[in-house]
């Protein structure tokens, strides 16, 4: 579902991915960790084409992103983001947050979105905030609320960046499960996440990136038992 081969990206003259490759199946998650900078978050920006790449090549549910003439709104419809910030509208329901990318991008009825909308609150356990606005909502249910507007357009894959770093440890515990779900239920996801014991449990497949590349990658296991100083030292300050 995604391929990423020899994929190099900078800022001016700050080299940022430095040939990072990693391939992630149908069905797998993928966690990708690593110190502050070493471009995890740019590494998923690129996957949903919020940033362009200039060398190598990266294919994201069959649409080749190192080609020129990339459809972002087929693109977009196959790929679901989350940040960090949850980025919710404020002045709209959680309901027509979530029917807002259906309704707009999808061309579904007002009708249809609605369903779509009550049925993806009700996967992220919050059937009662239809008519709730955002600012009446915890963190942890503003989170969820995110998930369940990318879930809306029945994505292909789904990309985390840090959804759970803003919230306290309960609040993080109602989010992680919802991804623990979706994990179970087979959805494709790239979680960038400093939860480690939740990558442990939850990815197929860790990618730890160290100064703009994959350092290191493998099964969960490698989390017990790394191969490389690098990666130790990282899990020792985690
Ligand atoms: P963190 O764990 O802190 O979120 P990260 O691994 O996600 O870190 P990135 O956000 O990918 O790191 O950033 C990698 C490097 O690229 C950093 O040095 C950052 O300052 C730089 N960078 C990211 N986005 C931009 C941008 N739009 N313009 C210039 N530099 C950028
Ligand atoms: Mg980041």
């Amino acid at each position: 579902v995604v391929e990423l081969e020899d994929v190099r990206k900078s800022f001016g003259s700050l080299e940022v991915l430095k040939g990072v490759s990693f391939s992630v199946e149908r069905g797998q998650v993928a966690a990708l960790i690593g110190q502050s900078g070493s471009g995890k978050s740019t590494a998923l920006r690129c996957m949903d084409r919020l940033e362009t790449i200039q060398g190598g090549r990266l294919t994201v549910c069959g649409h080749a992103l190192h080609e020129p003439g990339v459809k972002l709104s087929d693109l977009r419809r196959d790929v679901g983001i989350v940040f960090q910030g949850y980025n919710l509208f404020p002045h709209l329901t959680v309901a027509q947050n979530v029917m807002l990318a259906p309704r707009l991008v999808r061309k579904m009825s007002k009708a249809q979105a609605k369903d779509r909308a009550e049925q993806v609150l009700a996967r992220v356990g919050l059937a009662e905030k239809l008519g709730a606005y955002p600012e009446q909502l915890s963190g942890g249910q503003q989170q969820r609320v995110a998930i369940a507007r990318g879930l809306a357009m029945e994505p292909k894959l789904m990309l985390f960046d840090e959804v759970t770093s803003a919230l306290d440890p309960q609040l993080t515990g109602e989010v992680l499960r919802v991804i623990e779900q979706l994990a179970s239920e087979g959805m494709t996801m790239v979680l960038v996440t400093h939860e480690m014991e939740f990558a442990r449990r939850v990815a197929d497949r860790i990618v730890y990136m160290h100064l703009g590349k994959v350092h290191e990658s493998g099964g969960p296991e490698i989390l017990t038992r790394p191969a490389t100083p690098e990666l130790a030292r990282f899990l020792e300050a985690a």
